[in-house]
């Protein structure tokens, strides 16, 4: 039997575009309840890392294992996976044409785990954990960057997910509306126990949420330690420029 603390395991992941080899063999775990951020210079393959862990990019080859079911294994149902597994972008791509109450109803309903009913309340219960109730009825276009990113956080929260990935969530917000959301964050993994992954570029991140590090480089992953280790004595080069540079200019 498997650790029952891993939740995500993954094994000698490669990823092509072409002639262009991304991922160069990715091997690691990341355990239930930790908090882990992905740095790592521009175009070194953090965000295809990312999408592949839910196969928003199919693996050229390697293995996904989250709970111990391998997701690239064909037999296995993704969409049933892909409850458990919520993303979220810099962009935060929310529905233009949707009321904020709609967005965060949509997954739910259209997944058949919820009746309207039910997913009505739970939206409410969510804007009103976010302290956005009162703009239910509101479009995305009406609302401020960070209300953005706060409603699509509540509407991955909707499906109830056990791990949450993040893209460079708050690259687009000021610091303070920065610092919102990640006490956000903060909460939904210290109340709710989920897992988060984050790729970032800026120290910030890094210091207030997360407990771990996975260094990127070049498609390669480099190490992986605990925050302070990496602060502390960084094994690799690429781990020490991260670090020396304070993670600027390196999204
Ligand atoms: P990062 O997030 O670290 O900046 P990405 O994972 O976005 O890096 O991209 C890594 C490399 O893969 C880049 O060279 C990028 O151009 C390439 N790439 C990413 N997505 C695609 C795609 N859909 N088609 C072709 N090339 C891609
Ligand atoms: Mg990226």
């Amino acid at each position: 039997m498997k650790d029952n603390n891993v939740i995500l395991e993954v094994k000698d992941l490669h990823k092509s575009f072409g002639e262009q080899e991304v991922l160069k063999g990715i091997s690691t775990e990341v355990n239930r309840g930790d908090v882990i951020a992905i740095i790592g210079p521009s175009g070194c393959g953090k965000s295809t890392f990312l999408r592949s862990l839910n196969l928003l990019e199919t693996p050229t080859s390697g293995q996904i294992l989250f709970e111990g079911t391998d997701l690239t294994d064909k037999s296995t149902d993704i969409n049933v996976t892909r409850q458990k597994i919520g993303m979220v972008f810099q962009q935060f791509n929310l529905f233009a044409n949707m009321t904020i109450k709609a967005n965060i109803m949509l997954a739910p309903v259209k997944l058949g785990v919820m009746t309207k009913d039910e997913a009505s309340k739970k939206a409410d219960e969510l804007l009103t954990r976010i302290g956005l109730l009162d703009k239910a009825d509101a479009y995305p276009a009406q609302l401020s960057g960070g209300q953005k990113q706060r409603v699509a956080i509540a509407r991955v929260l909707a499906t109830d997910p056990e791990i949450l990935l993040c893209d460079e969530a708050t690259s687009a917000l000021d610091p303070q509306t920065t610092k919102s959301i990640l006490s956000l964050l903060k909460e939904i993994n210290e109340k709710r126990g989920i897992t988060i992954v984050v790729i970032t570029h800026e120290m910030a991140v890094v210091q207030e949420i997360c407990s771990h590090v996975a260094v990127l480089d070049h498609g390669n992953l480099m190490e992986t330690g605990t925050v302070e280790d990496l602060f502390r004595k960084p094994k690799t080069d690429a781990a020490k420029r991260l670090v020396l540079s304070g993670f600027a200019h390196i999204g």
